[in-house]
C-alpha cells in the first residue's frame, strides 16, 4: 500500500484545523486519496476532471462521466459536512486510548448519543486495513474470555462471556522489552478446534511457528501446516502468563482498555468492532505521531465499503 498522502502531518488540533477545517480541504484530500496518482476516468481513461461545485462529484472533462468521491467509502450517503467527519476521525485517533461514544457526543456537540455511537462504529469499520498481510514468523496464540456481567461458571464458554482468540508476533523471551509485532484478535463462537484453528488459518501465514498451551483444540496445527510448539502447563493464569507472556500481556491490555475507555459496556454482538479498534491502536503503537493513525484511517476509509445503520446495530461482520 502507498504511504499516507501526508508528509507534513498535523501535529496538534490547531494545525489539524488549519489543514482540514473546511469541507473543501477535506474534499481535496479525499480526491487525492481516491486517485493517488492522478484522476483517471473509469469510462474513457482521461486524466482531467472538473470538480462539481455543489455536489461531491468529479466530472470527466473528456466524456462527462460523473465520479462520486464518496461512493463505496464509509462516507457514502453522508449528509454531514466532510470536515465534521475528519474532525471525528481526528478525535478518535489522536486520543491515546480512543474515546467513548459519550465523549465523542460531547466533543462534537451531537444532539444524541445514538449519532455518536453510529459514527464511532462507522469509523471502526475503517480500522481493518483492506488486504492486510497475515502474521508471520513466531507467534504466540491463546484464547481468553471477555465481557459478561454475570458471574458465570468458570472456564471456557462461561455464561455471558465471549471467547476471544488472539495471536501476536513475538520472539521468545523478548516480552520484557515489549518487542512484540503485530496482533490479531477475533471473537469466536467457542474454543473448539474449528474455531481456534480457523482463526489461525485466517490470520497467520504458513509455515509460522505457533506457540500455544496444551489445549486439544490446537493439536491439529502441524497437520494444518504450522510448526507447533505446545507448552505443557496447567491452565492456571499465573503459569500461563509466564509461559505465554506476549499474548497474555495483550489480553490484559485489551481487557483493561474495554473496562477503562468503554467501562466494560460492550455487548457480545459489538465486541469484534472494539477488538478491531484495539488491534488498530496496538499495531500502530509505535507510529511517529498520533496523526499517523489519522492519516491511515482516512486512507482506509476511502477503501472501506459503507455500512448501513441497520448492519451496525445488528453487528454484521465488516
Ligand atoms: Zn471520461
Amino acid at each position: 500500500m502507498a504511504e499516507p498522502l501526508f508528509t507534513d502531518l498535523p501535529r496538534d488540533l490547531p494545525s489539524f484545523l488549519e489543514r482540514f477545517g473546511t469541507d473543501a480541504q477535506c474534499r481535496a484530500h479525499l480526491v487525492r486519496a481516491r486517485w493517488p496518482e492522478s484522476f483517471r476516468c473509469a469510462e474513457c481513461g482521461h486524466d482531467r476532471a472538473w470538480s462539481h461545485k455543489k455536489r461531491l462529484i468529479e466530472e470527466c472533462r473528456a466524456c462527462g462521466k460523473q465520479h462520486s468521491i464518496l461512493a463505496g467509502t464509509i462516507f457514502e450517503q453522508t449528509k454531514t459536512g466532510l470536515a465534521r467527519w475528519f474532525l471525528a476521525i481526528y478525535l478518535v485517533t489522536s486520543s491515546k486510548g480512543g474515546i467513548s461514544a459519550l465523549e465523542l457526543q460531547r466533543q462534537m456537540g451531537f444532539g444524541s448519543y445514538g449519532t455518536a455511537w453510529t459514527w464511532l462504529h462507522k469509523i471502526r469499520r475503517a480500522m481493518i486495513r483492506p488486504g492486510r498481510e497475515p502474521l508471520a514468523d513466531r507467534i504466540e496464540a491463546d484464547e481468553t474470555l471477555v465481557g459478561g456481567t454475570r458471574p458465570g461458571k468458570r472456564g471456557r464458554g462461561a455464561e455471558g462471556k465471549t471467547v476471544v482468540a488472539g495471536a501476536v508476533e513475538a520472539e521468545r523471551g523478548q516480552t520484557r522489552g515489549r518487542r512484540l509485532g503485530r496482533l490479531r484478535l477475533q471473537a469466536v463462537p467457542d474454543a473448539t478446534k474449528a474455531s481456534l484453528e480457523g482463526f489461525l488459518e485466517a490470520n497467520v501465514a504458513k509455515p509460522a511457528t505457533v506457540t500455544t498451551d496444551g489445549l486439544a483444540s490446537y493439536r491439529g496445527l502441524p497437520e494444518a501446516g504450522y510448526v507447533h510448539e505446545p507448552i505443557n502447563l496447567t491452565r492456571s493464569w499465573g503459569e500461563a502468563s509466564q509461559r505465554l507472556p506476549a499474548i497474555h500481556l495483550v489480553f490484559g491490555l485489551v481487557k483493561r482498555w474495554l473496562l477503562g475507555t468503554h467501562h466494560g459496556a460492550v455487548s457480545a454482538k459489538h465486541l469484534q468492532a472494539y477488538l478491531d479498534e484495539h488491534v488498530f491502536r496496538f499495531n500502530r503503537r509505535t507510529a511517529r505521531s498520533p496523526a499517523h493513525r489519522f492519516a491511515r484511517l482516512v486512507q482506509h476509509a476511502v477503501q472501506t465499503k459503507p455500512t448501513t445503520y441497520r448492519q451496525i446495530v445488528h453487528g454484521a461482520p465488516a
